[in-house]
C-alpha cells in the first residue's frame, strides 16, 4: 500500500490578533523560510483556506502558489465556530471559491473540527466529494470533543439518497491518538513528540494539521489569546519552522510520498473503506 502525506495548512486569521492578519503570507521573512522548506522535501500544500480571504488575500495566494505546489480545498467562509457548518456557511464558500478558482471544490474542513450530521448533510447536498474535520481524539472545553472511537484513517459516509463523500480524519498518531499537528509538536517539544511518532507511528494516509500563526504565535503583538492557551502557544514558538522542516524530514525518511489532499482523495477511492451511514451520524 502506498503512503501518502498531505500537507494541510489551514489559513485564516491569525488566532488572537487584533490586528486580523495573515502574516505568513504577509511577513517576507515567514514566507520565504515556508518556501524554502516545501520546496527542500519536494512537499505539496492543500490550503484549506477561509473563503472570504479570497478577496482580501487573493494576490497573495496567487504569488505562493508561483512558489511551491499548492491546492485550494475550504476552511467555511468566515470561520464562525458557533456556525461552523451551516447551510449559509457552504453555499457562500462553494460561491467564493468558484469566483476565485473557476472550480467547485472538492472538499472541505470545518472550523475547530465542528462537523455535524446537518453539516455533513449540506456537504452532499452540495456535491462536495470529501470532508477532513473529525478529531479521532479528546479535545477538553467548549468546543472539545471525545472521538477515540472514529478511526485514524479515511471512511465513507454515505446516504440513503446514494450520496456519499470520504472522510478524512485529522491524523493521530496511532494508539496515544495525539493530534498530528505543528502545533501539538511545539506543545510537547521535538525530543517527545518525535519519540512518540518513532514509537506508535501514523496511518498510511497521514494528514499534518498546521496554521499560520503556528509558525510565529508568541510574535503576534497584543494577542487576545490569554494565560494558559496563551503558553500553551506559544511554546517554541521560536523553533517552529526547525519543527516543520524536522516534520516532515520525519515523513520522507518514513518512506511517505508527498500529495495533495485531492491525491489522497483519488487514492482512496480505490480502496475499501469502512462505510458509516449518514443516517445515523452522532
Ligand atoms: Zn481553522
Amino acid at each position: 500500500m502506498n503512503k501518502l502525506a498531505c500537507i494541510t495548512l489551514d489559513t485564516e486569521l491569525d488566532y488572537g490578533d487584533p490586528e486580523k492578519r495573515v502574516r505568513l503570507l504577509e511577513t517576507p521573512e515567514f514566507l520565504e523560510r515556508y518556501i524554502a522548506i516545501i520546496n527542500k522535501h519536494g512537499a505539496k500544500v492543500t490550503m484549506f483556506t477561509v473563503t472570504s480571504l479570497f478577496e482580501s488575500h487573493g494576490e497573495r495566494f496567487r504569488q505562493l502558489a508561483g512558489h511551491i505546489p499548492l491546492e485550494f480545498s475550504v476552511h467555511s467562509h468566515t470561520h464562525d465556530p458557533h456556525h461552523a457548518c451551516s447551510l449559509d456557511e457552504v453555499e457562500a464558500s462553494q460561491k467564493a471559491f468558484r469566483d476565485f478558482t473557476g472550480e467547485s471544490p472538492l472538499g472541505c474542513r470545518a472550523p475547530i473540527g465542528r462537523i455535524d450530521k446537518a453539516g455533513l448533510g449540506y456537504l452532499l447536498d452540495h456535491g462536495f466529494a470529501y470532508d477532513a474535520s473529525v478529531y479521532p481524539s479528546i479535545r477538553p472545553g467548549e468546543f472539545g470533543y471525545f472521538n477515540l472511537h472514529m478511526p485514524n484513517i479515511p471512511f465513507r459516509v454515505a446516504r440513503s439518497d446514494g450520496r456519499s463523500l470520504i472522510e478524512f480524519p485529522f491524523t493521530s498518531i496511532e494508539k496515544v491518538r495525539i493530534v498530528f499537528a505543528l502545533s501539538y509538536a511545539k506543545l510537547f517539544g521535538w525530543g517527545v513528540y518525535s519519540l512518540l511518532v518513532k514509537l506508535f507511528g501514523l496511518p498510511y494516509i497521514a494528514l499534518l494539521l498546521s496554521h499560520p500563526y503556528d509558525f510565529y504565535f508568541a510574535e503576534i503583538p497584543d494577542s487576545a489569546v490569554k494565560g494558559l492557551e496563551h503558553a500553551a502557544l506559544a511554546r517554541n514558538s521560536k523553533r517552529a519552522f526547525d519543527y516543520f522542516d524536522n516534520l516532515l524530514d520525519t515523513l520522507k525518511k518514513q518512506d511517505y510520498e508527498f500529495a495533495f489532499v485531492s491525491e489522497a482523495y483519488r487514492y482512496a477511492l480505490s480502496l475499501k473503506l469502512e462505510d458509516f451511514a449518514w443516517e445515523t451520524w452522532k
